[in-house]
């Protein structure tokens, strides 16, 4: 059977990944992008490319965005706003669970249906067996365009709320980037005392490893569920000391301290508010009230 046309509006590397994708699975391809020589490389590969935004949404009933943030979708589709009548826009741009919401409602002012997505991986991973999506809107349009939207990578399917999969993919990041954060501000503290940083990324990059070792999703789960955190094997007081050393540690090479204050405070205030000896799992009480 002949394969959905699809639009793809946004030309960064997502969005050039996603149109390769889609052309590979035999999906026709409409794109535009504000810069229109990134489309280039793509229109060789078989898109066709919209003279202006209406154009592009006007080409298929799904319209996928890939920008930088909501900002941008308004910039484009406002003007274009009366083509927009029977499409169902797929918005796989970052931006707060608010904005989300707010634009799923302009959509259906304008008669148009309006799903909200988060990609997890990496250009290089879409298309692929690694990739998965984070969704949320209307069940009965997600379904529609399940099969579809499955090239690009496994949909997951959080429910109707459109700020859902925002969240999720925000909640993702958080982990993500405060890791990263983590991972330049260690290679400072050793770079301060002349090591390089390619003696001590690898050991790093493995102690990032060691997180899903030391417990399972499940039985961090359970801790952070009930707020009842057991266990003697790493402990609010240690691990606590262990921030301050740290922190004082930073300190003395000279270096950015926002981190580690951070990171030593929750430990402090769990301590403080009683938990000593219950296990590392008890920041949590104190991150999820400020
Ligand atoms: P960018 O975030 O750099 O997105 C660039 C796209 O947005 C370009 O098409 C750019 O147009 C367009 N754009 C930005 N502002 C405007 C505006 N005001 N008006 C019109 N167009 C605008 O690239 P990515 O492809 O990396 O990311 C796209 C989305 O995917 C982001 O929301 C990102 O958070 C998310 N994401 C990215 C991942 C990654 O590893 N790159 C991984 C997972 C998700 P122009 O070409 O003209 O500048």
């Amino acid at each position: 059977a002949a394969k959905a046309p699809v639009t793809l509006v946004g030309l960064g590397p997502m969005g050039q990944a996603m149109v390769r994708v889609l052309l590979a699975a035999g999906h026709p391809v409409t794109v535009w992008n504000r810069t229109p020589s990134r489309a280039d490389d793509l229109v060789a590969e078989g898109a066709v490319l919209a003279a202006t935004p209406a154009d592009a949404v006007g080409a298929s009933e799904l319209v996928i965005l890939s920008l930088t943030d909501y900002g941008a979708m308004h910039d484009i589709l406002d003007p274009a706003a009366g083509a927009l009548r029977g499409r169902t826009i797929v918005n796989l741009s970052s931006d707060t669970p608010d904005v989300s919401r707010a634009a799923s409602a302009w959509a259906d002012e304008h008669g148009a249906t309006f799903l909200t997505g988060g990609a997890m991986v990496p250009p290089p991973m879409i298309g692929t067996p690694a990739a998965y999506v984070y969704y949320s809107g209307p069940t009965a349009t997600f379904r529609t365009w399940e099969a579809v939207l499955a090239v690009i990578g496994a949909p997951r399917y959080l429910g109707e709320d459109p700020g859902l999969a925002q969240l999720l993919y925000q909640a993702q990041l958080d982990v993500f980037l405060t890791a990263l954060s983590g991972l330049a501000h260690a290679t400072a503290l050793t770079a301060a005392a002349g090591v390089p940083a390619a003696e001590f990324l690898p050991d790093a990059m493995r102690t990032l490893t060691e997180i899903p070792a030391m417990a399972t999703p499940a039985e961090l789960a359970r801790s952070f569920d009930t707020g009842v955190h057991p266990g003697d094997l790493a402990t609010a007081t240690m691990m606590g000391a262990t921030a301050a050393h740290i922190l004082a540690a930073s300190e003395s090479a000279g270096i950015d301290l926002e981190l580690p204050r951070a990171v030593a405070s929750h430990y402090e205030r769990a301590i403080a508010a009683g938990h000593g000896r219950d296990s590392w799992t008890s920041i949590l009480e104190v991150i999820r009230a400020r």
